[in-house]
C-alpha cells in the first residue's frame, strides 16, 4: 500500500480556529461560505457581527446564527488527528460542571444510553453485541468498556406516520451514531410489540432508509447542518399496507 506521511504541521491551517488559534472544538462551520470555527468562538463573536470572520461575507443581516451549522466530519478528523485532544476537552468540560457544583451531562460523565442497551430488542444484556465486525481488537475492547457511551450521540425523534401503527410514548430518542437503521427498527418494534421488525419502514424526508445504514451516515447525508434532531418515520412496510 503507497502511503504519504503528512506533517500535522502541514495541515495545522485546516483544522485550528481563526479565532482563538487552537484547534477546533465543537466545529461549527458557515453554511455559506464553509468556513470552521470552535462553536463557541463563533457563536461569541457573531454576537457582535453578521459576517464571517475569514471571509467576510454577510452571514445573515440579523440572524447569522441560524445559518451555523456544527460540523462532526470535521470534528472527527481534527479529533483523529490530534492525539489526545478529545480526552484532554472531555476532562475540561467535566472538570468545568464538577467546578459549578453542576451535574456532568451524560455524554461527558459517559451515561448518555447506548445503541446497544437501548435498541437491543433482546433487552437486559448490557454487553456489546456484534464485536464481530472488521474492527481491531483495540477498538473492540474500548467498545466493551463503554458500550458505545462515549460515541457520539444523535438525538432523533421517531414519529409513526401510518393509521396502522401506534405512535411511541416516547419518541425522542438519543442513541449511539454507529447504531443502524435496524437497531431502530428492532427496538420499534419491540415497543409496539410487532412479531417481526422486517415489517417496518423507516424514513427520513420520504425516503426509506437501507437497514445497514448508520445514523451516522443518515445524518451527515440527509441531515446536515439542520440543528434539530434528525426526524425519522416509520410505517409498515409498503407491501404490507
Ligand atoms: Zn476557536
Ligand atoms: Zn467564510
Amino acid at each position: 500500500m503507497l502511503t504519504r506521511k503528512i506533517k500535522l504541521w502541514d495541515i495545522n491551517a485546516h483544522i485550528t480556529c481563526r479565532l482563538c488559534s487552537g484547534y477546533l472544538i465543537d466545529a461549527t462551520t458557515v453554511t455559506e461560505c464553509l468556513h470552521t470555527f470552535c462553536r463557541s468562538c463563533l457563536v461569541k463573536y457573531l454576537e457582535e457581527n453578521n459576517t464571517c470572520p475569514t471571509c467576510r461575507i454577510v452571514i445573515h443581516q440579523s440572524h447569522p446564527l441560524q445559518y451555523i451549522g456544527h460540523d462532526r466530519t470535521m470534528q472527527d478528523i481534527v479529533y483523529k488527528l490530534v492525539p489526545g485532544l478529545q480526552e484532554a476537552e472531555m476532562r475540561k468540560q467535566r472538570e468545568f460542571y464538577h467546578k459549578l457544583g453542576m451535574e456532568v451531562p451524560g455524554d461527558i460523565k459517559g451515561e448518555a444510553c447506548s445503541a446497544k442497551q437501548h435498541l437491543d430488542p433482546r433487552n437486559g444484556e448490557t454487553k456489546a453485541d456484534d464485536s464481530s465486525s472488521k474492527e481491531t481488537a483495540e477498538e473492540r475492547q474500548e467498545e466493551d468498556n463503554d458500550y458505545h457511551r462515549s460515541d457520539e450521540q444523535v438525538s432523533i425523534c421517531l414519529e409513526c406516520n401510518s393509521s396502522k401503527l401506534r405512535g411511541l410514548k416516547r419518541k425522542w430518542i438519543r442513541c449511539s451514531a454507529q447504531a443502524t437503521v435496524l437497531h431502530l427498527k428492532k427496538f420499534i418494534a419491540k415497543k409496539l410489540n410487532l412479531s417481526s421488525f422486517n415489517e417496518l419502514d423507516i424514513l427520513c424526508n420520504e425516503e426509506i432508509l437501507g437497514k445497514d445504514h448508520t445514523l451516522k451516515f443518515v445524518v451527515v447525508t440527509r441531515w446536515r447542518f439542520k440543528k434539530a434532531p434528525l426526524l425519522l418515520h416509520y410505517r409498515p412496510k409498503m407491501d404490507l399496507l
